[in-house]
């Protein structure tokens, strides 16, 4: 089979199983080599590691990783796919596709099964409508992840690397740097894919920590203080995090945590590192105790 990576080649594959793009499905497939190679390299793939690949399209990715990986389990959800695959992947034998929504696949099962829970390396052009709750998935599964190397929209990668008081700062920064180290890897133009996206997109790769940067007495506490701090952006802390859904404290009582924090009382989400959130998420936790105890804290 030739290699997909050409446009022409990508062309021939379309029009012979006549394959309609599905816009709803996020299929903008990848059609230049140079990119693909790239992406394999920023990936520091090698005969020794598991891959998985999410959406693998008509299979243009998934053949350089057959080449340079171990073994590849691929999850597409789209079935118009299954013939095109059959014959784009029929040469390889250390590949697995599963049909399946991989926003509801048991992820950390599936590398367990498949990888003996050994760690696993992410490489993926995603498809843009769901990169955020696939990558907090991924996250969250507690599935072992060496790295991913994903291709996003620009403009996610710019978030994801963003520092406190910038304007692309936020609750997916946040996330994304306490579990993983952020590195833009490349730029890839529109052209670069069929069809076209409306946006520019970023190589991007994120190298898991194998503790977290900071440690807090309640990680889910922790995120529902930073979800409710950038929530309302115009807020201060103090206006945002009051009685916000899953935080059982009066504005007056996060005032004093704040305070209690070494931080101005006007303070917003924005201007708080991730350490900082840590901090304030275990005074709040202190205070909740207390509250429920029904006393002060010392
Ligand atoms: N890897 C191919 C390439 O680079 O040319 C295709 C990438 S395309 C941007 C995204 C792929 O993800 C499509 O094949 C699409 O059908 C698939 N996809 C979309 N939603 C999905 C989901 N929820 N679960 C699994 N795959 C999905």
């Amino acid at each position: 089979m030739a290699s997909l990576g050409i446009p022409q080649n990508t062309i021939a594959v379309l029009q012979k199983y006549q394959f309609r793009f599905q816009k709803r499905f996020g299929q903008n497939f990848l059609i230049d080599p140079h990119v693909l190679s790239k992406i394999i390299g920023a990936a520091g793939v090698t005969k020794e590691d598991f891959v998985l690949e999410i959406g693998p399209g008509i299979g243009t990715m998934t053949q350089y990783l057959c080449e340079h990986a171990r073994e590849v389990v691929a999850v597409e959800i789209d079935r118009n796919l299954e013939p095109v695959l059959a014959e784009t992947l029929g040469a390889y034998d250390n590949v697995t596709v599963i049909w399946e929504d991989v926003l509801k696949l048991d992820l950390a099962r599936l590398v367990e099964e498949k990888n003996a829970g050994r760690p696993v390396k992410v490489v993926a052009n995603l498809p843009y409508y769901i990169t955020t709750p696939i990558i907090i998935g991924l996250f969250e599964s507690h599935m072992p992840v060496e790295s991913i190397t994903v291709m996003v929209q620009k403009e996610v990668a710019d978030r994801m690397q963003a520092g406190p008081g910038t304007k692309d700062y936020g609750a997916l920064s946040l996330a994304v740097q306490y579990y993983a180290v952020p590195e833009i890897m490349a730029n890839v133009p529109p052209n670069c894919f069929m069809p076209r996206p409306k946006v520019g997109s970023t190589v991007i790769r994120l190298t898991g920590y194998q503790e977290p940067p900071v440690r807090t007495k309640d990680e889910k506490l922790m995120f529902r203080v930073i979800r409710a701090s950038f929530n309302q952006r115009r807020k201060t802390l103090a206006n945002g995090l009051g009685n916000a859904p899953g935080i059982a404290l009066s504005k007056e009582a996060v005032q004093e945590c704040i305070g209690e924090l070494g931080v101005s009382p006007t303070v917003r989400g924005e201007a708080l590192s991730l350490e900082q959130f840590a901090a304030l998420s275990d005074l709040i936790w202190e205070k909740q105790r207390s509250a429920a105890a029904g006393k002060e804290p010392e």
